[in-house]
């Protein structure tokens, strides 16, 4: 049972079958002349155009990159060290390390970095927002859906109130919310394997008139934003991932129905807690915590019954450091050690859910020695 959509989804058959059959005769070098670099441009460039129609942007908007780490990278690193020294940004307090960690290095070489705060469901504080601008704010990064709780942002108050600073949405788990507006947005960013496509590929909407200085030299591709041979196949992948994504209306309604009855279940466990229950949040993330439970103990038992799930973000998860987007929500160190998090996706189905709502009291009594 995979419950961890939000750190990979399977890679959807539909793809599989596609890419393998594109994989033998597209590998041409899209930026060579002859036949089979032209094919390459083609797939390429074709990719570019459906990704830019799914969000709304121009052809020329869209960078591909090699996942969204490397889009939030060029976002917030990129677009700050165009900015005269001393510039500042404000990132949210709960961004994903590719974006907090990027913004917290900018200190480093002369750039002024404060978090914005979040309440503790987890949304930004945008009261505090007018106290933490300033004239010199060049950016603020708040991602769309937060990948360890799933809550919402406030993206269309934030465009309000943001000033002249420029935004970046890491909209990487927003798929079962749509994709932001990108009105007011000047740089978002994807990734393929979130939506059942291959990792190792993405891209950054750049707005048209913006630069970035590039964090990959040493080639002209992508207009000198981004060098290194192009991935046209990995383009096609996002482009047909967000194809499947748009068809899939009706199972992100029934996740909600399904996440709906599994939430009301767990939250008869004793000692159990819904991270971001009070806020506006995506179906397809569903964070807990159990009094006196260790995320790990708790995962070990899971993952002996057959279920696949997280202590939030993947990319920390060889540690038990408490979570850091916990404790920016105000939880205590022990909580932040014990989250749990269930996350779904296209092939999900309400029996699993159903088999999760059995097994967790269980298990969470077993850990506590019950
Ligand atoms: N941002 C968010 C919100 C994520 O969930 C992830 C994946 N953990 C990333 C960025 C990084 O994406 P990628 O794996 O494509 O580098």
């Amino acid at each position: 049972m995979y419950l961890d959509y939000a750190a990979s989804a399977p890679l959807h058959p539909a793809l599989r079958s596609k890419l393998s059959e594109l994989w033998g005769h597209e590998w041409g070098n899209a930026s060579s002349l002859h036949q089979h670099g032209r094919r390459a441009r083609m797939v390429l460039e074709d990719a570019r155009e459906r990704v830019a129609a799914h969000l709304g942007a121009k052809v020329e908007e869209v960078v591909w990159t090699s996942g969204a780490t490397e889009a939030n990278n060029l976002a917030v690193l990129g677009w700050m060290r165009l900015q005269p020294k001393g510039a500042h940004c404000l990132v949210s307090a709960v961004e994903h390390p590719s974006v907090w960690e990027a913004a917290e290095s900018l200190r480093a070489e002369g750039y002024a970095m404060d978090p914005l705060p979040v309440d503790e469901h987890g949304q930004v504080r945008l009261d505090l927002l007018e106290r933490l601008k300033r004239p010199e704010t060049a950016l603020i990064s708040v991602m769309a859906v937060n990948n360890e709780v799933g809550t919402i942002q406030p993206l269309e108050e934030l465009k309000r109130l943001k000033g002249r600073a420029r935004l970046h949405v890491d909209a990487v788990q927003a798929a079962w919310t749509g994709w932001p507006s990108l009105e007011g947005v000047d740089m978002l960013s994807l990734s393929a394997h979130k939506l059942g496509g291959p990792v190792g590929c993405g891209c950054l909407f750049l707005r048209q008139g913006l630069r970035v200085h590039p964090i990959l030299i040493g080639g002209a591709q992508e207009d000198r934003r981004r060098a290194g041979t192009s991935n046209p196949l990995g383009a096609l992948a996002l482009a047909e991932a967000m194809d499947l994504q748009a068809s899939l209306t009706g199972h992100g309604e029934a996740l909600r129905t399904w996440v709906g009855e599994l939430e009301l279940q767990l939250a008869e466990i004793p000692g159990a807690r819904l991270w971001g229950a009070e806020a506006p949040r995506s179906p397809h993330i569903s964070s807990w915590s159990f009094e006196d439970v260790l995320a790990e103990p708790l995962l070990v038992r899971l993952d002996m019954e057959g279920v696949s799930a997280s202590s939030g973000s993947a990319c920390s998860s060889h540690s038990i450091e408490p979570s850091r987007i916990l404790l920016a929500m105000g939880a205590s160190p022990s909580a932040a050690r014990g989250l749990i998090r269930f996350s779904f996706g296209y092939g999900t189905r309400r029996d699993e859910l159903e088999r999760l709502a059995q097994l967790m009291p269980v298990l969470v009594s077993r850990v506590r020695g019950g």
